[in-house]
C-alpha cells in the first residue's frame, strides 16, 4: 500500500466545525465545509466535493459538535473519501491558544488535551470549542494520528521586552499574562511566502505582515522569527477590527465599569463584539464601508480613517522595531481585496521606502503578487493567506517524522 497523503484541517468553534480535506502530494482540496450554529434549530451545513462533486446543503437541527462531526464524516463517505479511508494520514486542529507551552504542532495524547485544558483561563472562548473538536474526532477515529497547530506558535519567539506588560511580574506571572499573539499559522505562512515572492530564503528578509480580516493582526518577522505582533493576552489587543476596539486605555473599562454601571461581561461585549469598524459605523465589512464613503457618508469615512490610522502606526512602528524592512505583506479578506485600504496605509511614506503603484494595486487575483513600484526600497505585496494548507502541511511534516511513535 501507498503512503497516506490526505490530511483532515478541522478548526472548531464555539457554535461551528470548518474542515478541509487536502492532499498533500499537491496541496489540492478534496472537499471543503461548514457547520454553523451548532447546537440551535437553525444549523446549517454547507459541504462542497472535489471537483464534480458539487456543494451541498442542509438546513436543521445539529445538537452538537458530536452530531457535526458525525455529519461530516458521512458527506465525506459520500464523495468517496471518508474517515476511515486507509489514505487518511493525519487530522490536524487549529487551537488557539497554547500558551508559552507549545511552541510546535503537537501530535495530541492526554497529557496534550490536559495542558491544553489548562489553558483555558487565558482563552476561555475558544479552547473548549478547539478540545471538543478534538476529543469528538479522536473518538471518530482513535488510531488516527492528530495534531494541534496553535495559533500562538509562532509568537513564541518573541522576546520578553515585545512579550511582558509593564505590570508587576509577580502577578503577570501567577495569572499568565503576558502578549502570546495570534493569527501565528498566517504570519507563519505569509511570511514565508513574502521572502519566496523576493526569491529570498526567510532568514534573509524581514516582514512586516499585516493580516486584515476580520480580526486584524500585524507582526514584525525577523529573519524568519516573529519579534512583535499587535494581540497580546487576547485577541483584542492591536489593530482596529470588524467588531474589535483593538488598542484603548485600559482606563476606559474602569471608566465603563465606575461611571457607565456596566458589568464586566457587559463590557467584554462591547469590545469584542461591538466595536471597530462595526461599533463606529455599524458595518464591519469593508466593501459596504467603501460604498457608503462614494456615497458621502461622513460616519463611514470616519471609521476608515480611524482604522487606517491605526494601521499606519503599527506600521512605523514595526518599522522602528525591525530597523530594516525588506517587505509589507497584506493579507486576509481585506489585505488581498481592499485596495482603498493598501493604498491608505502606505501614502506618503515614501521616505520609509515604502510606496504603492497604482496600477498594480488596482490588479485582483489568487496569487502572490508585488505592488510597489520597481525599483522599490521596500517590496509591497499581496500575499494570499492559506491557513488550512499551512496547518495541514505542519500537521503532514510532523506525523511524517513521528509515524514510527504515533501509527504503531
Ligand atoms: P477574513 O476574516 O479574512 O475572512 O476577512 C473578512 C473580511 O474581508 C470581510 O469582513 C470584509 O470586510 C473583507 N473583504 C472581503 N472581500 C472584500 C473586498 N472585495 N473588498 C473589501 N473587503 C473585503
Amino acid at each position: 500500500m501507498t503512503d497516506p497523503t490526505r490530511v483532515l484541517v478541522l478548526n472548531s468553534g464555539s457554535s461551528s466545525v470548518k474542515y478541509q480535506l487536502l492532499d498533500m502530494r499537491d496541496g489540492s482540496r478534496l472537499a471543503t465545509g461548514l457547520v454553523e450554529r451548532i447546537g440551535e434549530q437553525t444549523s446549517r451545513f454547507r459541504h462542497t466535493g472535489a471537483d464534480g462533486g458539487g456543494t451541498r446543503e442542509q438546513d436543521g437541527p445539529i445538537a452538537d459538535h458530536e452530531a457535526a462531526l458525525k455529519a461530516v464524516a458521512e458527506e465525506l463517505a459520500r464523495d468517496g473519501v471518508g474517515l476511515d479511508s486507509p489514505e487518511l494520514a493525519a487530522i490536524g486542529h487549529r487551537v488557539v491558544h497554547g500558551g508559552l507551552f507549545f511552541t510546535e504542532p503537537t501530535v495530541i495524547d492526554e497529557a496534550v488535551l490536559t495542558e491544553i485544558e489548562r489553558l483555558i483561563p487565558v482563552a476561555p472562548l475558544h479552547n473548549p470549542a478547539n478540545l471538543t473538536g478534538i476529543r469528538t474526532a479522536r473518538a471518530l477515529r482513535p488510531d488516527l494520528p492528530q495534531v494541534a497547530v496553535f495559533d500562538t506558535a509562532f509568537h513564541t519567539t518573541m522576546p520578553e521586552a515585545a512579550a511582558r506588560y509593564a505590570i508587576d511580574p509577580r502577578i503577570a506571572d501567577r495569572h499568565r499574562i503576558r502578549r502570546y499573539g495570534f493569527h501565528g499559522t498566517s504570519h507563519a505562512y505569509v511570511s514565508r511566502e513574502t521572502a519566496r515572492l523576493l526569491g529570498k530564503d526567510p532568514s534573509e528578509v524581514n516582514v512586516i505582515v499585516l493580516h486584515l480580516g476580520n480580526g486584524a493582526s500585524a507582526s514584525a518577522v525577523q529573519k524568519g522569527r516573529c519579534v512583535d505582533t499587535s494581540m497580546g493576552l487576547t485577541p483584542l489587543e492591536g489593530l482596529v477590527m470588524g467588531t474589535r476596539s483593538g488598542d484603548l486605555d485600559p482606563a476606559v473599562i474602569f471608566h465603563l465599569a465606575r461611571v457607565g454601571k456596566m458589568s464586566m461581561d457587559e463590557i467584554d461585549t462591547l469590545l469584542n463584539k461591538r466595536s471597530g469598524l462595526f461599533g463606529l459605523c455599524g458595518d464591519n465589512d469593508m466593501r459596504e464601508i467603501r460604498r457608503r464613503i462614494d456615497e458621502g457618508d461622513e460616519e463611514a469615512a470616519l471609521a476608515f480613517d480611524i482604522y487606517i490610522h491605526r494601521l499606519r502606526k503599527y506600521i512605523g512602528a514595526y518599522y522602528a522595531v525591525l530597523g530594516r524592512v525588506d517587505a509589507v505583506a497584506f493579507t486576509a479578506g481585506v489585505g488581498e481585496n481592499a485596495a482603498a485600504v493598501r493604498e491608505a496605509a502606505l501614502s506618503g511614506l515614501d521616505g520609509l521606502g515604502l510606496a504603492v503603484d497604482g496600477e498594480r494595486n488596482a490588479v485582483r487575483g489568487d496569487a502572490p503578487r508585488l505592488i510597489s513600484p520597481e525599483g522599490a526600497r521596500v517590496a509591497v505585496a499581496v500575499v494570499p493567506t492559506d491557513e488550512e494548507l499551512e496547518i495541514a502541511t505542519q500537521t503532514y511534516a510532523l506525523v511524517g517524522k513521528t509515524a514510527g511513535n504515533t501509527q504503531r
